[in-house]
């Protein structure tokens, strides 16, 4: 379960991880696209913490909602959009429930992905943070009592998958073929955030 603490916890360890592996993102950008991954979501995040730490939240959709504005306004490129619409998509998921299950997460992130989807015209297997949304999403939805460690471990196999794997969207897709062989940076940046929102389930 989600609850306001657990949800503003959730987004403080995704915002230590990326500040951390800022420098890492960006070197995988560097290899198959433009390099600024990380300093875009290292910048977004940190404007994100400055709103909800200094916000009172009566509701987990509340303060995705900041996320998402946030991100949208400050995280430019390809993926301030994106997870500004996860996070939106996430927030009228979520809107009037009091605290968040295993079923209202599953649903929420199904939406997240709708609408990342649509908003990229992106779909699973293209190299993008699709990849580790997509397993994830389906896991949260078909099993019952899950575990953290689970879905660590799918997000974490999902993101280390996108190595093999040639790009068909975002800026890595020019390399073709050359673009085999290296991570896709957004699937790592995805990881961080599930691996930071299994942390709090725990
Ligand atoms: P930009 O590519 O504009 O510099 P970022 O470097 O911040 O933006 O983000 C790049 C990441 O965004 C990629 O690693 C990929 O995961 C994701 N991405 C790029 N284009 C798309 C798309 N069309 N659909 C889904 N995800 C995408
Ligand atoms: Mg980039
Ligand atoms: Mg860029």
């Amino acid at each position: 379960e989600l609850h306001v603490a657990q949800a503003l916890m959730w987004i403080e360890r995704t915002n230590e991880k990326i500040q951390e592996n800022k420098e890492y993102l960006s070197a995988l950008d560097q290899a198959i696209g433009d390099g600024d991954h990380g300093i875009n979501m290292a910048r977004g995040f940190q404007a994100v913490i400055e709103k909800t730490s200094s916000s009172e939240y009566e509701t987990v959709s509340d303060v995705l909602k900041d996320v998402a504005m946030t991100l949208m306004a400050k995280v430019g490129g390809a993926s301030g959009p994106l997870y500004g619409t996860a996070f939106l998509k996430m927030s009228m998921s979520t809107k009037g429930k009091e605290s968040v299950s295993q079923e209202d997460l599953a649903e929420a992130v199904r939406q997240a992905l709708e609408g990342m989807k649509q908003r990229g015209k992106a779909t699973e297997g293209e190299k993008t943070l699709i990849d580790v949304w997509t397993p994830v999403q389906e896991l949260l939805e078909q099993s019952e009592d899950l575990q953290p460690e689970e879905i660590k471990k799918t997000a974490k196999d999902a993101m280390e998958a996108t190595k093999n794997i040639m790009a068909t969207k975002g800026r890595a897709a020019y390399l073709k073929e050359r673009s085999i062989g290296h991570l896709d940076a957004g699937s790592v940046s995805s990881y961080y955030l599930f691996e930071s929102l299994a942390n709090v389930l725990e």
